[in-house]
């Protein structure tokens, strides 16, 4: 099996088909596996979570639980003076959604698999010339043949084209710039205490820009948790910090700009300062190396499947906008239903064909479920609509008090 894309959902796969004794490599363009610091911590919804436990060894997957923030939480969606509108609250069980940091997770999915992850290699076609034998092959030059490919190259994938030859992603008119920030300073939380256990989406004055902001605490220190359930397993250094994002329309973000860090965090700078004191002083804070660019894109559900024993996972097929927080979620997801089709199909020899066919069904029907309900939410919390985005950001606002005093 050749999996291309180290990400959540090609490694969550590796994991899944290693248990069941399934020969497995993965490929991954990234020249090592810490290169990117993209220190964002993501939500993990019951179904990442049932994910991981059907995938990982035990021990990996109590590692991912004792390391995620507690359980339980709110989002609160306020007015850009952090007045609420409305909050949602999470089930407090530690098996309905559980914050992890993203980096921590993809060190827990890689443990166990040295030797079968290949850095530097840079997948760029399938070659379906024998239908029973694909091979991934590579910009060096170099193939590796497999009973079945998988991209899970993400929302770049250069094998989309390819193997989905009808599903290339839309781009949306939303962006965000995502930054981290300690979230301690001297010893003291920078996180008010109201919002201790909430992530805040505030809603701008003016509708198509939002700031998004939550804290991530690891509860065991990652050195030691791992130090007793993955010894040798590369820990990070699990400081708490706060997460967040500036979200703008895509035309304020200069095309010249985008791969630079410093204009990217002094764009989202500017562009904080109406908002509450808290918003500026995160932005003020954060670390320059953890800004991110996302250009928010949606996935279109593909009709047709071009190449034989060549399938696809995660982000490569079905990216969305970060609202709602079901993007890793499908994307682990779909790495356990396709390993429990192929190794279901290896117990019971039915054609490998059919466990790919039966995988893509499914999939495509839970994957664009999710694609639209992220598409709606974004346009309902940053869309033009007037009347929306005035009941959000005037009306509601006003019925509560002051979430958070501004002095
Ligand atoms: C700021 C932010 C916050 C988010 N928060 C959440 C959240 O709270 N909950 C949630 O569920 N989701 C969240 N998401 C979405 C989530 O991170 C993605 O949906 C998820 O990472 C997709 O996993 P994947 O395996 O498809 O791709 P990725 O994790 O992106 O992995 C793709 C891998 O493929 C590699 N690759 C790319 N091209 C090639 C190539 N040609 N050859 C070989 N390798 C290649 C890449 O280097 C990468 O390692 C968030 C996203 C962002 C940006």
């Amino acid at each position: 099996m050749a999996i291309a894309g180290a990400g959540l959902s090609g490694l969550c796969l590796a994991q899944y088909l290693m248990r069941a004794g399934i020969d497995v490599h993965v490929y991954e363009r990234d020249p090592g596996p810490f290169v990117r610091r993209q220190g964002y911590r993501i939500i993990l919804d019951r179904y990442g979570l049932e994910a991981l436990r059907e995938s990982l060894p035990r021990s990996l997957h109590n590692l991912a639980l004792a390391t995620g923030d507690e359980p339980g939480g709110h989002l609160r969606f306020t007015d850009s003076r952090l007045r609420d509108a409305f909050t949602i609250t999470f089930k407090d069980e530690p098996h309905a959604t559980r914050q992890v940091d993203r980096l921590t997770l993809r060190s827990i999915l890689q443990s166990g698999l040295h030797g079968r992850i290949h850095y530097g290699k840079d997948a760029v076609a399938v070659d379906g010339g024998d239908p029973t034998r694909p091979r991934l092959l590579f910009s060096d030059g170099g193939a590796a043949a497999a009973s079945v490919v998988v991209g899970a190259d993400g929302v770049g994938s250069a094998l989309r084209a390819q193997i989905m030859p009808d599903a290339d992603p839309t781009k949306t008119t939303m962006a965000g710039i995502y930054g981290r920030s300690p979230l301690r300073r001297n010893g003291e939380s920078i996180i008010p205490d109201a919002l201790r256990t909430s992530g805040v989406l505030a809603i701008a004055d003016r509708p198509g820009r939002a700031f998004f902001f939550t804290s991530m605490r690891f509860g065991e220190s990652p050195p030691e948790a791992f130090a007793r359930l993955a010894p040798g397993s590369y820990a990070p250094t699990g400081d708490d910090y706060v997460m967040w994002g500036l979200l703008l329309r895509q035309e304020e973000v200069p095309i010249g700009i985008r791969g630079d860090l410093l204009a990217l965090w002094r764009l989202a700078s500017g562009m904080s300062m109406d908002f509450h004191p808290v918003v500026r002083r995160l932005v003020g804070t954060a670390e320059l190396d953890a800004t991110v660019l996302n250009l928010f894109a949606t996935g279109q559900r593909p009709r047709r499947w071009a190449v034989p024993r060549a399938t696809m996972m995660g982000d490569a097929v079905h990216v969305m906008p970060p609202f709602g927080a079901h993007g890793g979620n499908t994307a682990l997801r779909d790495a356990a239903l396709l390993g429990h089709k192929l190794v279901e199909a290896r117990a019971t020899g039915a054609p490998v064909e059919e466990a790919i066919a039966n995988y893509q069904d499914e999939m495509v029907s839970y994957a664009f479920r999710a694609v639209d309900t992220a598409d709606r939410l974004m346009r309902r919390l940053t869309g033009g609509a007037a009347a929306p985005h005035w009941v959000l950001t005037r009306v509601l606002p006003r019925l509560h008090r002051v979430t958070v005093p501004e002095a």
